[in-house]
């Protein structure tokens, strides 16, 4: 038999005993998530046991390395692991920008110190993350962000504000892009750093949304002060960090979490619309325009598991990273669309401000993938410039 073979038995063997039946079910809502952290309360005791036996395996990060808590797996039993988990629709046991952001970021740039004091609690779920990057007048042109980082002697003395900080409100920990030299040239005097959201003079102010629910948040710092061991890379050489930890969120994004880019939900929910029409969908272009997603899905997963096999020996996409991004946001959009035409004025039933339908939430929610971790317009640039080497004007 062969290596993966074997592999491939015993990851089915111990899912098959391990993962709980209530977690056999695609994730529908941001509700069914498990984002860990200091106060997370588990929605059930299948959720939490699921939890920790995954993170006992360090399968909730399996391609890690061992000694920081991970599974050590190699890139092709992390793909076996990821199919076996989809066959029998096992929920990811823990989501969150520990996994996808930072801890990346920190396996990359960080100390060994670093690596050995944060990388294990995100592998159990034990501290939640956000990212403060954006501010007010610091979007697409991230590098003009104006949030002070003072030295005072081992420490730094923060102050300005951040904006769009998802879940800030309930994260314990953020990754955040400070100036520490107002001198240099823009991308230059920017350095990385990292510190407890329960810090003195750290304070957060949901931003409520046209889906109903808040996400994220005002984020302001008042004299907070973070230790200068807390630096990522370099002092003023944080735009490094920043940008390598950017191919880490695009590519997570692309990918959707666990079932944003599953066909699955707009096939069923054409087979449910058809049952009054003798089996087959009666409109001929919604028809087509839905084998389409089906097919562009299909192309769209295949590349990216390319684009994944190419960066075997580690690393990130680097610039193709906004090709995954680009592509798998503009589809999901689309899909939304699609299951919306489906169900029609039954995606939008609201009541007591809560759908009932999820369709008409996640369509609204799709509106924000073509902006979040950079705009499709800024996707477009770096495709332009770094992968295509178009001239610049
Ligand atoms: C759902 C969601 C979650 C988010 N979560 C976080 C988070 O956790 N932490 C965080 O720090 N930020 C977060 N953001 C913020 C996000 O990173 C920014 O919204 C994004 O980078 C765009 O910046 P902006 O909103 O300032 O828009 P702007 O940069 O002001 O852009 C406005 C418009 O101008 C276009 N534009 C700007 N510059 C150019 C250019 N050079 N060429 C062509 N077109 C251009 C843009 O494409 C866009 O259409 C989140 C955003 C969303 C929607």
């Amino acid at each position: 038999m062969a290596e993966s073979d074997e592999f491939r038995s015993e990851v089915v063997e111990w899912l098959a005993e391990n993962c709980p039946n209530e977690m056999r079910h695609p994730i529908e809502s941001d509700d069914d998530v498990c984002w860990g952290g200091r106060g997370w309360a588990f929605q059930s005791t299948a959720q939490e046991i699921w939890l920790r036996r995954m993170a006992a395996r360090g399968w909730t990060a399996p391609g890690w390395p061992k000694e920081y808590g991970g599974g050590g797996l190699s890139p092709e039993e992390c793909r076996i692991l990821d199919q076996e988990m989809r066959r029998i629709a096992a929920r990811p046991p823990l989501e969150g920008f520990g996994l996808s952001m930072i801890g990346p970021a920190l396996l990359e740039f960080g100390t060994e110190e670093q690596k050995t004091a944060y990388l294990p609690p995100i592998i159990n779920g034990e501290i939640r993350w956000c990212q403060g990057y954006s501010e007010p007048n610091a979007g697409s042109d991230l590098a003009a962000l104006r949030t002070s980082a003072v030295r005072d002697g081992q420490e730094f003395v923060l102050n300005g504000q951040k904006v769009w900080t998802s879940y800030a409100d309930r994260a314990d920990w953020i990754f955040c892009l400070v100036r520490t030299n107002p001198e240099a040239k823009k991308q230059r005097g920017i350095t990385f750093l990292l510190f407890d959201m329960q810090s003195a003079g750290v304070s957060t102010r949901p931003i409520r949304l046209i889906s109903g629910s808040s996400p994220f948040c005002e984020t302001f710092f008042d004299n907070v002060r973070v230790p200068v061991a807390n630096v990522v890379g370099e002092i003023d050489k944080g735009w490094d960090v920043a940008k390598y930890l950017l191919t880490h969120e695009r590519e997570t994004i692309a990918r959707g979490g666990s079932n944003l880019f599953d066909a699955n939900d707009l096939n069923a929910a054409a087979a449910k619309a058809a049952t009054q029409t003798g089996g087959r969908l009666a409109d001929e272009i919604l028809r087509a325009e839905i084998a389409r997603a089906a097919i562009d899905t299909h192309a769209f997963e295949a590349t990216r598991a390319r684009y994944l096999e190419e960066t075997e020996q580690g690393g990130s996409l680097g610039p193709r990273s906004a090709v995954a991004k680009l592509t798998g946001t503009e589809f999901n959009k689309r899909r939304q669309e699609l299951l919306v035409s489906l169900q029609g004025l039954e995606s939008f039933r609201w009541e007591n401000g809560a759908s009932e339908s999820s369709t008409g939430r996640s369509w609204l929610r799709s509106k924000g993938n073509s902006i979040e971790g950079g705009t499709t317009e800024i996707m477009l640039e770096i495709i332009a410039k770094q992968i295509l080497e178009l001239p610049k004007d």
